[in-house]
């Protein structure tokens, strides 16, 4: 009778685990999302961990390994995964992938789409919808996990705007390291100006530098930002010849290692940082 009930125990907690999406995630972003949106019911790897530049991560044999029993793909997209082909080999067409930010309005160009509060809350609809596709029966669960998330979103973008309201409109200039903030400048009404291009490893010539610094001088800009990661050197020169300072870190290319590793503290930090530099 008691080996009975043991059984039936490990047969119901097997059922549970079948039930349970495996989710492999290229994005900081979209792991914090899936895992909101899915709760308990997703087994959820993020293959890129927060702190990592996505634009120097590679899948590993170990990362292809949990993709190919994976049921699904998510990537940030809009070109950042060069390695989207080998993700489709390892999971031979098993798991369903879904490249985000090509699902996003705006160019398809720039990768960072989620500098924008609002195309955060349309990944998390994307992710809600195709959850529910593959586990039809959880679909309130799903929706109502999305509409808790959403809302703290709403307030989130609500603080950003309020806070970037203490700068006066002629100061809201970002002059940025690599072009990674055209989104958040689109939606909360900045002009960027970026030293590289949209990868870190787009190093601006002389003459790309001395415009920057015209830039700078002409429109008084009072700080400038480094990001992460950089080309230290241009920088330096930079703050040397405008007198502008250095602003401080930004998180660009997605979540920070603890404690900025989820969206919020991301805002938050990059917001605080910007406003108290340019005031
Ligand atoms: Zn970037």
């Amino acid at each position: 009778m008691k080996l009975f009930g043991i059984l039936l125990l490990l047969l119901a907690c097997a059922r549970a685990d079948e039930a349970r999406l495996r989710v492999s995630s290229f994005s900081t972003i979209l792991t914090e999302i899936v895992r909101e949106v899915g709760g308990g019911k997703v087994e959820v790897t993020g293959h890129v961990k927060p702190g990592v530049d996505p634009h120097e991560f590679t899948p590993t044999a170990a990362d292809l390994k949990i993709v190919s029993s994976s049921d699904i793909i998510l990537v940030s997209a809009r070109h950042l995964e060069g390695y989207v082909g080998k993700l489709r080999e390892a999971s031979g067409g098993k798991a369903a992938l879904l490249e985000v930010g090509d699902q996003l309005p705006g160019a398809a160009d720039d990768p960072h789409w989620w500098h924008s509060v609002a195309n955060i809350e349309r990944a998390t609809g994307i992710v809600r919808d195709e959850l529910s596709r593959l586990r039809p029966g959880l679909r309130a669960e799903f929706s109502a996990k999305a509409a808790a998330y959403t809302d703290r979103l709403e307030s989130l973008a609500k603080w950003v705007r309020v806070k970037v309201a203490e700068l006066p409109r002629d100061r809201r200039k970002l002059v940025t390291n690599h072009d990674s903030f055209g989104y958040f400048a689109r939606e909360f009404g900045f002009t960027v100006h970026p030293i590289a291009g949209l990868t870190q490893n787009d190093q601006p010539g002389s003459k790309k530098v001395a415009q920057i610094i015209a830039t700078i001088r002409a429109q008084g800009v009072k700080a400038i930002f480094s990001e992460d990661i950089e080309n230290p050197k241009v920088i330096e020169q930079i703050t040397r010849e405008t007198g502008a300072k250095i602003g401080g870190k930004l998180f660009s290319d997605g979540l920070g290692a603890e404690p900025n590793d989820t969206v919020e503290a991301m805002f938050r930090h990059n917001v605080t940082k910007i406003v108290e530099a340019l005031k």
